[in-house]
């Protein structure tokens, strides 16, 4: 009201955007005593011991001070040395770290996007890379997934040869569906940026958490310059809060990636830059055991959903389960609602993540055993109900 009666106006890019539809309803979950929230995606488990204790010794050695704007020189060599280990190369100096993968990619989209450049998300997708893509004035073109979420190759190749879209944005093992690229799908994307004009941006935040064989666009060097890479510890180390990621790019793109990351942040956290430098070194066991504890629980989660009788894809990779609920004649924000309201389990709408997510809903099935098991029982009752 205020700024109305003064005449201000705020950016119309960010106006035009909506908050987080993860974030909405994970503060709806609040309202509900009781209710079990399977909507917010973190690990259920603590950041590992040797990282805490890199961190406590950096806070007494009084490493306080600002890190160099692309981050710390030996935490960027063990980053090479571990993508490395997953078959993508880039030497320390092509290496950023950032305040989460979620500043890598704003940094990616301001450095490289300009008003009305056409870029592709194939959706359902994790929300901010069309929002931020909006900010910054690029244009969404539409492409959908097929209903196992793999990538629809021949329409891909279709708007790529009718619209000449600049970027291409993807995510293996994908937030929300849990997919992860195929030999096949990798091989067609070689090849569609080997006769393309276009840069395409994987996110790789779930990379180290995938079940079965690992494949990644960025695992070809003769494209790396059509490449970017962004990724983090968030989810690989349990460091959510703790806001370190990074970003891959040759020196073209770097370094007009650098000039928006400086801008925006100077530089990631040196205490937090230390842990996971740390966690690099010594905690790969760790993300290993999780990852098991992730495939039990993707197990269990999968075989129950699909004795409710949902439809439901198997995921490969992160810790995410993407029903479907169509045949509940609800749409997704509806059921999600009243699934809160009347069996006290919380999901995420599947629109979050696009209209192509309708039809579906989010599961996060992070959290402890026994939570997991009330929250499959709770569905499974108010379901039998319907
Ligand atoms: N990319 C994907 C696919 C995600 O799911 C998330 C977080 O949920 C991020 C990026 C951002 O992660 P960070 O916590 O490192 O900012």
């Amino acid at each position: 009201m205020e700024l109305e009666r003064l005449g201000i106006n705020m950016n119309t890019k960010v106006e035009g955007i909506q908050i987080s539809g993860i974030r909405k309803f994970y503060n709806k979950v609040l309202e509900v005593p009781g209710a079990i929230s399977l909507t917010i995606g973190e690990p259920d488990v603590p950041v590992p011991e040797k990282i805490k204790m890199a961190m406590i010794d950096a806070i007494n050695d009084n490493k306080t001070k600002y890190t160099p704007n692309m981050g710390l020189k030996e935490l960027r060599l063990q980053l090479e040395n571990y993508l490395s280990s997953i078959g993508i190369s880039y030497g320390w100096e092509e290496i950023c770290v950032t305040v989460g993968g979620s500043e890598g990619l704003f940094a990616i989209f301001t450095a490289l996007l300009n008003p009305g450049d056409k870029v592709i998300v194939p959706t359902p997708a994790y929300p901010a890379y069309e929002s931020v893509i909006r900010i910054v004035g690029g244009e969404i073109l539409d492409c959908r997934l097929n209903e196992d979420f793999t990538l629809n190759i021949e329409e891909l190749v279709r708007i790529i040869d009718e619209e000449k879209p600049k970027m291409l944005v993807l995510s293996y093992p994908s937030n929300p569906t849990g997919a992860v690229l195929s030999k096949k799908d990798q091989e067609a994307l070689y090849s569609i940026a080997e006769k393309n004009e276009i840069i395409i941006v994987t996110d790789e935040m779930y990379s180290s958490l995938t079940f079965g064989e690992f494949y990644s666009v960025a695992q070809n060097p003769e494209i790396r310059d059509k490449v970017i890479v962004v990724g983090g510890f968030s989810k690989m180390f349990s460091m959510t809060g703790l806001r370190i990621g990074f970003v891959c790019a040759v020196e073209k793109y770097m370094r007009q990636i650098l000039k928006a990351h400086q801008y925006a942040v100077s530089c990631a956290p040196s205490i937090s830059q230390y842990g996971a430098c740390e966690g690099l070194k010594s905690c790969m066991q760790h993300v290993e055991a999780f990852k098991g504890s992730l495939i039990e629980r993707r197990n269990y989660v999968y075989e129950r959903l699909r004795k409710m009788g949902f439809k439901v894809e198997l995921p490969r990779g992160a810790f995410y389960i993407f029903p479907n609920i169509e045949k509940f004649g609800m749409d997704s924000e509806t059921f999600c609602e009243r699934m809160l309201y009347d069996a006290k389990v919380a999901a995420v709408p599947g629109t979050a993540f696009g209209a192509a997510g309708e039809k579906h809903i989010r599961i996060t099935y992070c959290i402890g055993r026994q939570d997991l098991e009330e929250a499959m029982n709770r569905m499974e009752e108010w379901i039998h109900k319907l």
